[in-house]
């Protein structure tokens, strides 16, 4: 028997099983050197997106620069129309309007959010101790504390004064910028450190930020240290003290975006979480000739403390944009959602080799592999998650094998390990298909 032929049982194997496939293996040079390319811009995105007011800046540009016009609530839509909406400067959503009434397939939306977690600046930050001066922090969403130590941190945010004026601040990222750090203990006192759990290991309220050493030189000044960093702070910003009242500062790594590995086979940067969504998102739709259909993006902020608020997925503003679309189209909004599918991108957990032990291998994304659809997110048995049908799976399936795209599935971790969610489940609540 010749070596190319195959068993009847090879054949049988072949039809029959299931493999994933690794993206690299089966993919030309050509498909690969796109791959590398689009990574430069999405490199260059989150390096310019480090908050989510600063990822909606990013956004709106991208847009404009493909035609789309900022929508505001009261304006009419048109026929072709391509818009973006800002929601507070901290949500964003951009929607093109297709030239098939939305009665028959509703929209087609993709929601992602542009908040990570972070340190936030407290309203009340400044103080100096023992020739040092700090910004007090309050962490904001899931972080491992003892990750924020001992690096070089960046601050970005924007300052209301108190004459009303906004002031936008982003200092540390770049050559030549001064950066800040949050102080650990040296490894020679660290003997009950060392001892505690990773979650006990570092306070909450020791996440304090240095932000200056150097006296303003007058015996008179009581907090000689804490008047330099505030007269700094005024001739660079134009603040005083109060204005930290009305402010929202984010502290952030001060790192941009890198390629790792000799190959660059993968890209290490902050807030991938879930700028690695939000930006294939966007671009999905900004690149897309597909004039027929309605299109929408929703990227959203506050996923990281659980979708509240105004600039929440769980705000009203997502759905009173699919009322606007509904209506110029002449239909009930409740038909239009009906009707309407939705893809929840946010990221999931890679099999780590070095963490095997929380992982499920034969239900992992593995990395390379391609994009991971999940059906079901939650903790535990499946709590607090949006469950996405057999008949969603299958049209969602069809769609990726039909145009060879590289995907797999995947759970976040193995059962019993953690879990998490996304905002999937607020969407599906609006009676929107959604995985
Ligand atoms: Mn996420």
């Amino acid at each position: 028997m010749s070596k190319d032929k195959k068993t009847a049982g090879q054949e049988l194997e072949k039809e029959l099983t299931y493999k994933k496939r690794n993206f690299y293996e089966v993919s030309d040079d050509e498909k690969i050197k796109k791959a590398y390319d689009y990574a430069e811009n999405y490199k260059k995105f989150i390096d310019d997106s480090k908050t989510e007011r600063e990822a909606v800046r990013t956004s709106a540009k991208l847009c404009e620069a493909k035609g789309y016009k900022e929508y505001r609530f009261g304006d009419k839509l048109e026929k072709g129309g391509k818009y973006y909406f800002n929601n507070r400067n901290k949500s964003f959503v951009a929607f093109k309007i297709g030239s098939e009434n939305v009665c028959k397939d509703g929209i087609r939306l993709l929601a992602s959010h542009i908040d990570s977690p972070r340190l936030d600046i407290k309203q009340n930050p400044l103080y100096e101790d023992s020739s040092m001066a700090f910004l007090k922090t309050h962490y904001y969403g899931g972080i491992k504390k003892y990750q924020w130590t001992a690096i070089p941190l960046a601050l970005h945010g924007t300052v209301v004064l108190k004459n009303g004026k906004s002031v936008d601040i982003a200092i540390g990222d770049n050559d030549g910028d001064p950066v800040f750090y949050v102080n650990d203990l040296l490894p020679h006192l660290s003997r009950e450190q060392v001892t505690k759990p990773l979650s006990q290991a570092i306070d909450g309220e020791t996440l304090n930020v240095l932000v200056g050493g150097l006296p303003f030189k007058d015996d008179e000044v009581k907090e000689s240290i804490k008047l330099t960093v505030l007269n700094k702070l005024r001739e660079m910003y134009g603040m005083e003290e109060s204005d930290f009242l009305s402010a929202e500062l984010c502290v952030v790594p001060a790192f941009k975006a890198r390629d790792i590995g000799f190959d660059r086979a993968l890209v290490g940067g902050y807030g991938h979480d879930d700028r690695v969504c939000s930006y294939p998102a966007l671009t999905a739709l900004l690149d897309s000739d597909d004039d027929k259909h309605t299109v929408m993006v929703v990227l959203a902020d506050k996923e990281e403390i659980g979708s509240e608020g105004v600039s929440g997925m769980q705000c009203k503003v997502y759905e009173d944009i699919i009322d606007i679309i509904s209506a110029y189209f002449g239909v009930p909004s409740a038909l239009t959602r009906a009707n309407s599918v939705c893809l929840s991108a946010d990221v999931t957990a890679g099999y780590d080799p070095n963490f095997a032990g929380v992982f499920e291998k034969k239900n992992s994304s593995l990395v390379s592999y391609g994009t991971s659809i999940c059906k079901f997110t939650g903790s535990g048995g499946k709590g607090g998650s949006s469950d996405a049908s057999a008949e969603l799976c299958g049209r969602i399936r069809k769609i990726f094998d039909d145009n060879d795209i590289v995907w797999q599935t995947a759970e976040l971790g193995k059962v019993d390990a953690g879990g998490g969610g996304t905002v999937a489940k607020y969407i599906a609540k609006l009676n929107i298909d959604t995985i």
